[in-house]
């Protein structure tokens, strides 16, 4: 079920408090620091991303031949892809896949693919045990918590926080340093690992040409959990598929630097299906995800969402994400990326708030390393909401009272308390909201004063 715009003000409101205010920003300018860090290795990072620009739009137009080219060559090196028309279908697969083998304690990684298809709630319903091998999503699922950020889940939680949450449920001392918090949920990851019978990823690129699977992390999670469990299923959208393995020359360091400021994650893998010689895994399966990513791809403009790598610096550098935070969005795609993608992809006429919830400030865009222009896309998505008709009413009857307003210089001239009144009339539609201050207009219009002083 979808959230409803009220729904989303209310989240809004709660996530609005100081302390919390804080802590995003303190988190997230953390990244902009290694970000620029990141950012002066490169001696000319313009055209790295024109490069990625040129490779993504590549990708988009050949999908349908580089997907059918992956699919032969890792059925080829003993794989097998499944393809899944939406989340359900997906989930089926996997349950599927499960059952027939026996499995019954599944491990994941940190991955928004397996959020946008809510694999954890569906294996509590189904009675199959989940165990998080990221650090942060580990210390997260003891509260019941979820994901907070594309690529850094517990960006909300502090280091004392995160020691609360692990002393609550594992009695871990109080004064643990973070170096002594991550080696204990790393030990308790490796406890967890010896029972899993399945690993499930999300997957960073899929090469076509040689029906390989590209794992970046730098925790190391994914690689252990790939080679302890017997079955690895990595779920992917479609438009994770490239070319070869050339293109990760230029996507891998644009993705490392611009989601954590290095130059390369510190561990990198790519899996071209299941191992030899008795290790494991010995089984792998891909299961390709379209979810509504063809209804994205019909659309000229906002297809350029395709090419999205989730580096996740758009989303850092939002100022409507450090305001709300990640809890206020019901859906795994938040800040800029999830205002173009959502709409499109779960429902224009239910999301359309999504592409009021920017502030316009092109910040998102600059960042972007394969220069998605993220705000022009929300534009042309609150251009589908006018067009089609799907947007608030109220607001609707607003802005053309204020177009029939304007397009008046005697309105425009009129006096300063029938301005102000009507002003009032706008803004009580509660669109304002609390924590704005009316604007006091200027006593004289602009032309009033032209007049005075040069006519
Ligand atoms: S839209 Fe661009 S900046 Fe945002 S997550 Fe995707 S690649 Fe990164």
């Amino acid at each position: 079920m979808s959230m409803t715009k009220e729904e989303f003000k209310e989240n809004c409101e709660i996530s609005f408090d100081e302390e919390h205010w804080q802590k995003i920003n303190y988190n997230t300018s953390c990244f902009e620091r290694n970000f620029n860090k990141g950012k002066i290795k490169y001696r000319n990072m313009e055209l790295e991303k024109e490069r990625a620009y040129n490779l993504s739009n590549k990708s988009l137009l050949n999908m349908e031949k580089l997907l059918v080219d992956f699919e032969t060559h890792f059925n080829l090196n003993g794989g097998k892809v499944l393809w899944a028309r939406d989340a359900a279908d997906a989930r089926t697969l996997i349950f599927d896949l499960l059952m027939r083998e026996q499995v019954n304690t599944v491990a994941r990684s940190h991955s928004t693919v397996l959020d946008e298809i809510e694999l954890n709630d569906f294996f509590s319903k189904k009675n199959i045990k989940l165990y998080e091998t990221h650090v942060g999503r580990f210390t997260l699922q003891n509260q019941g918590l979820r994901s907070y950020h594309p690529l850094l889940p517990a960006l909300n939680l502090s280091k004392e926080e995160m020691n609360t949450l692990l002393n609550g449920a594992y009695k871990l001392k109080l004064d643990s340093t973070p170096k002594q918090m991550v080696n204990f949920v790393r030990y308790k990851v490796d406890e967890n690992l010896k029972e899993v019978g399945a690993c499930i990823t999300g997957a960073n690129f899929l090469l076509s040409d040689e029906g390989g699977v590209v794992l970046t992390e730098n925790e190391g999670n994914i690689l252990k959990s790939t080679t302890k469990a017997k079955i690895h299923i990595a779920v992917a959208g479609i438009a994770k598929v490239i070319p070869s393995m050339d293109d990760l020359s230029v996507l891998m360091p644009l993705l490392s630097s611009h989601a954590t400021g290095q130059s390369m994650s510190a561990l990198n893998s790519i899996t071209f299906g299941p191992a030899k010689n008795g290790r494991n895994p010995q089984q792998m399966y891909v299961i390709l995800l379209n979810n509504d990513r063809s209804e994205l791809l019909s659309h000229e403009r906002q297809r350029q969402m395709m090419s999205c790598i989730h580096c996740g610096a758009c989303v850092s550098v939002c100022p409507i994400y450090k305001n709300i935070g990640g809890y206020a969005y019901d859906t795994s795609y938040v800040g800029p990326m999830g205002s173009v993608m959502t709409p499109l992809m779960r429902g224009l006429k239910e999301y359309e708030y999504l592409t009021s919830a920017c502030a316009m400030c092109g910040k998102c865009t600059e960042v972007c390393p394969v220069r998605i222009p993220l705000d022009d896309l929300i534009i042309e998505n609150r251009h589908l909401v006018a067009t089609e008709k799907v947007g608030d009413a109220k607001i609707e009857a607003m802005l053309k009272l204020m177009v029939w307003h304007c397009k008046s210089r005697k309105k425009m001239d009129s006096p300063l308390f029938i301005k102000k009144m009507e002003l009032k009339r706008f803004l009580n539609q509660n669109t304002w909201g609390d924590r704005r201050e009316v604007p006091e207009f200027a006593p004289k219009s602009f032309s009033q004063w032209w007049k005075e002083h040069y006519e």
